[in-house]
């Protein structure tokens, strides 16, 4: 992840070591470098535009410093401008007053959801949280019994439809026909919180029905589920891997659901780093985790800077 990225940037900034001034046509030239290399990493080109100018205008405008050469100016103000697009500050989780704090996953099928669920809970649980699952995936014959593995795994109880509790959610699955039209995930989600409440855990984690493609129904669907719960936060969680997709993904389930906050999954694969830098920036919702591997661990608090510098190094 980043390793081009980063190794573009360094060789571009190498260009200015040595000099005593920045004239225009230094900054103009590098400007170009930083635009080619964003480009070549998948970063939306209205966020490389905007990206530049900003980069442009402040390395144009730079004081000779005494402190810093004009090489490492430029590397402050593109530090600078990378931790402005990836959001700023650390986002945290915000806990509800009023236990149990809901927080609703959505996103593309095959993008880590249900994986991350998992992560979250044992994230949470390690924190001293005792969260519970709600299985509100009832799409997919096999997603409930997923959410079940990955609960077990993280030691977290996991609310799931029951024959009786869903009628016919088991026999769809055990006949392989598909749950699509036995299960109500809006009931589901909302007798999850309930049971939750009444056990008194204190965060309940509502994983929803993700789709291989962005479909008018399944947005219906998550936004009928974050209407009737609440959600004090909404998680998207988006596919680091699928590129230049990223932005279209992100802003379809920004206007559809209104999430919160964004999880960036599997970022230690081999992708350039666009959707990282252009989903906060195009969508002005947080990346507030990193989900980064396939074992309930891997999950990291995001944090702006440190992705800034670990992009420069
Ligand atoms: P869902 O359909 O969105 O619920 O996605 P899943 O949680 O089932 O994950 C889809 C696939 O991606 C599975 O094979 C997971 O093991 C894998 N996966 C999930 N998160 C990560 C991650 O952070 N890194 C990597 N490399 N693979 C992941």
């Amino acid at each position: 992840m980043f390793t081009s990225l980063s190794d573009r940037l360094t060789a571009t900034f190498k260009n200015l070591r040595g000099k005593g001034r920045l004239s225009e046509s230094d900054v103009n030239a590098t400007i170009r470098d930083i635009r080619m290399a964003l480009l070549d990493a998948d970063v939306a080109l209205p966020v490389v535009k905007e990206f530049t100018h900003a980069v442009r205008e402040r390395a144009l405008g730079a004081e000779v410093s005494g402190a810093l050469n004009p090489a490492q100016q430029v590397v402050k103000i593109v530090n600078d401008e990378l931790v402005a697009i990836l959001g700023g500050q650390t986002r945290r989780i915000q806990f509800a007053k009023n236990p149990p704090t809901v927080i609703m996953l959505a996103g593309l099928q095959g993008s880590g959801k249900t994986t991350f669920a998992g992560k979250l809970a044992k994230w949470l649980k390690d924190q001293g949280h005792t969260p519970m699952l709600v299985a509100a995936d009832l799409q997919r014959p096999n997603a409930v019994t997923q959410l079940q593995v990955v609960g077990e795994r993280a030691g977290v109880p996991v609310f799931a439809p029951e024959r009786g509790n869903v009628a016919g959610y088991d026999a769809a699955v055990e006949s392989g026909e598909g749950t699509r039209s036995y299960g109500d995930p809006v009931t589901v989600s909302r007798q999850g919180i309930d049971e939750a409440r009444a056990r008194q855990h204190d965060v309940v984690i509502v994983d929803t029905a993700g789709r291989l493609a962005i479909d008018e129904a399944l947005m219906q669907q998550a936004a009928d589920i974050r209407a009737a719960i609440s959600p004090d936060e909404v998680l998207f969680v988006i596919d680091a891997m699928i590129g230049q997709a990223a932005v279209e993904t992100a802003q379809a389930f920004a206007e559809g659901v209104d999430f919160t906050g964004v999880v960036l999954g599997k970022l230690d694969g081999d992708a350039r780093g666009g959707a990282a830098l252009s989903v906060a920036k195009v969508t002005g919702r947080p990346i507030m985790f990193a989900s980064v591997g396939e074992q309930t661990k891997d999950i990291e608090v995001f944090h702006p800077d440190r992705m800034a510098s670990r992009i420069l190094d």
